[in-house]
């Protein structure tokens, strides 16, 4: 309903996973890749172009690269996630050093947040997340109806 303060979207029993490592957490993410990967093997997976290639030779499973992080890979899943093509993200960042595209790193964790997607972004989180039910069944995920918050302020505006 259009009235509706959120909006359910279904995350499939298959799910499009991105996965994304800053240098620092590459081999981490890897070797959790090929740990898991035959609960990866039954997903879709993309990520970020140096992580997606890595990943690929490592564990043989296809893994769908975006442009690398720093040339706008990060936005591109941000605008996935919009698109509803991507649910579910596994992002190890680094804590410990700055980098070049911090904004579209602050972007994607926050558009992350506001399509209700699960994002994990360390190993002991992308565990718990890959060893839920949820995995082998649909998942409602809600978004803000931001029609109405969109309805709402232009009332507010008063303009004809
Ligand atoms: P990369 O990008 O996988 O191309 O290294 C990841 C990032 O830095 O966000």
């Amino acid at each position: 309903m259009i009235q509706d303060e959120y909006i359910p979207f279904t995350i499939e029993k298959q799910k499009h996973i991105a996965l994304i490592a800053h240098d620092s957490k590459k081999k981490e993410l890897v070797d959790w890749a090929e740990q898991n990967k035959e609960i990866l093997k039954n997903h879709f997976l993309c990520g970020t172009g140096t992580t997606a290639r890595l990943i690929s030779e490592k564990t043989g499973l296809p893994v769908k690269g975006y442009n690398s992080g720093p040339l706008g890979g990060d936005q591109q899943i941000g605008s996935r996630i919009v698109e509803g093509a991507i649910d579910f993200v596994i992002f190890f960042w680094d804590p410990l050093e700055s980098q070049p595209h911090d904004p579209d790193v602050k972007a994607l964790l926050r558009i992350a947040v506001v399509y209700d997607i699960p994002i994990a972004n360390n190993k002991a989180t992308a565990d718990f997340l890959l060893t839920s039910r949820y995995m082998g069944e649909e998942y409602e995920r809600s978004v803000i109806n931001y029609n109405k918050v969109i309805r709402n302020r232009i009332q507010q505006m008063k303009i004809d």
